[in-house]
């Protein structure tokens, strides 16, 4: 049989999604729907379930139930190990379908989309299936006629609310660790990146993972979220996405019962540039990287260029050269080095900051616009705005966009504060040649992780969160399993 290709997959219709609950998919109790717009060409791709409360308490109850009896959390860890490795086999299978199907719904270019969505999917789901049986519980050092024994309790039922930049790779670092555990789970994807998360349900089923204990249900973040959020048999959130949502969900965790949330949010994260980094030519192709892949919406998107003064001029040129070669279009043509925005209103978001940028004094040195407007899809040229100020909007904002902002620094001092300067701190890169500069700026810049002499690298062995506004908790590594455990003791009196 001839080996399918983009094409072929790009070609077929998707058929209108329902939720899947308690091991199978069903429409909204409403009936109602919602368009997914691809933002490839701006055309309607497919209708999901547009869910309600009942919908959401359906499933909630679902895995409340599917936890209670222990057909996922009373199984031996190895077991729970041997669907979750069977599932990434499965993702890994049908990678390219899989990575095809959530392009066609959020735009990310289809090179970056196979890496960091499908195949990251099944690493991680292969990474915490292989770890849960190597995890052990604690005999305290107690006076010797007790003994005190250290248990990790599954917590129950995990809430999960992602994003639509990565769904799969940020899905799956919520799912796999939650799963492994042995919880059950109710996932909201966002709206308009809920079909690749929907297939991964199947596939988990597919796997053997029971039905009730992973389910997913589309919608409304303000409805299907919310009710989610709100309930009082979720026991934990955890979550991707931005500030505002954060801030809500902690909010009716406070309104209901004071559930713990794990809140991964936005960034501004500083890429400095010192005077003596060795390879400034390849500090600035990196930098680019940083920042355009994705058309800027990475979460840990290096979006604030701070430059040692003395080479601005010549790294900023050096920098636009990167930004102005690159091939942004349709995300499902391999050479396409940079896809769609995600959506029209992102899209209007990201030229309003390059609008208020320039109100307020930065000169715009590359990009800025909306282009291939006749595909009908949302692309943007990638955009870097030099001269902002410290306290400009640009450089104390968030965009998600394919914008950078670029201020000069005189010194070491400078740099830091600069760095330090927004009341996020998700991440950060520092190039120098000075090693012991290179652990300074590290001790210095308050964020989860300072790339040094790179940016953006990273793999499932270390942890990723935010400190500040950035969020708490922590997604990747090991680090991430604590987040799905209670700790339980047993005082034994001998
Ligand atoms: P972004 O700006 O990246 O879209 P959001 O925070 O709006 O970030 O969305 C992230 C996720 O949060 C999505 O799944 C979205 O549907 C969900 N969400 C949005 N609003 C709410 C809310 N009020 N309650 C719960 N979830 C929400």
């Amino acid at each position: 049989m001839d080996q399918i290709t983009i094409d072929d997959l790009r070609a077929q219709p998707i058929p209108p999604q329902g939720h899947f609950i308690n091991g199978r998919t069903c429409a909204s109790e409403s009936g109602a729907t919602l368009d997914v717009i691809s933002p490839i060409n701006g055309q309607v791709l497919t209708q999901i379930a547009a869910g309600t409360p009942a919908d959401m308490n359906a499933a909630v109850a679902g895995a409340r139930a599917a936890f209670e009896d222990g057909r996922w959390a009373k199984l031996a860890p190895s077991a729970r190990k041997k669907v979750l490795l069977k599932l990434a086999d499965l993702i890994e299978a049908r990678a390219l379908e899989i990575a095809v199907l959530g392009v066609r719904d959020n735009g990310t270019e289809i090179n970056m989309a196979l890496k960091a969505e499908a195949m990251s999917a099944a690493a991680t789901f292969r990474f915490y299936g292989e770890c849960i049986d190597k995890v052990y519980g604690e005999i305290a050092p107690t006076a010797k006629d007790v003994l005190g024994l250290v248990h990790h309790a599954p917590v129950g039922v995990v809430g999960a609310i992602v994003p639509w930049n990565f769904p799969l790779m940020i899905g799956a670092w919520k799912i796999a660790p939650a799963l492994a555990a042995g919880n059950s789970l109710v996932l909201k994807p966002a709206e308009s990146a809920s079909l690749s998360l929907l297939k991964i349900a199947e596939l988990a089923s597919e796997a053997g993972v029971p039905d009730g204990v992973f389910n997913v249900v589309t919608g409304k973040g303000s409805v299907v979220g919310e009710t989610l959020a709100l309930s009082m048999e979720v026991d934990i959130l955890v979550f991707t996405g931005s500030g505002a949502t954060g801030r809500r969900l902690l909010e009716y965790s406070a309104r209901s019962n004071m559930k713990r949330c794990y809140l991964e949010l936005g960034g501004k994260s500083p890429n400095i540039v010192f005077n003596d980094t060795a390879d400034l030519g390849h500090a600035a192709k990196v930098s680019a990287a940083g920042i355009f892949r994705n058309s800027g919406q990475v979460c840990v998107a290096g979006s604030r260029l701070l430059v040692q003064e003395d080479i601005h001029d010549e790294f900023v040129a050096e920098l636009c050269r990167h930004a102005e070669a690159y091939r942004v279009g349709d995300p499902l043509d391999l050479s396409s080095q940079i896809g769609a925005v995600h959506s029209l209103p992102e899209l209007e978001a990201n030229l309003q900051f390059v609008q208020t940028a320039h109100d307020q004094g930065a000169e715009q040195r590359c990009g800025g616009h909306r282009i291939l407007q006749d595909t009908g899809g949302y692309y943007m040229s990638p955009t870097v705005m030099a001269g902002v100020k410290e306290t400009d909007n640009l450089f104390q904002n968030e965009v998600f966009g394919p914008v950078l902002a670029v201020t000069p620094f005189k010194d070491e001092a400078e740099a830091l504060r600069l760095a330090n300067g927004t009341v996020y701190g998700l991440a950060a890169g520092v190039w120098t040649s000075n090693l012991s500069r290179a652990h300074r700026m590290v001790d210095g810049i308050r964020s989860g992780v300072v790339h040094v002499n790179t940016y953006g690298g990273a793999d499932l062995t270390v942890p990723l969160g935010g400190v500040r506004q950035s969020g708490n908790g922590h997604d990747k590594s090991l680090h991430a399993l604590k987040k799905y455990f209670d700790l339980k003791t047993a005082w034994i009196q001998l």
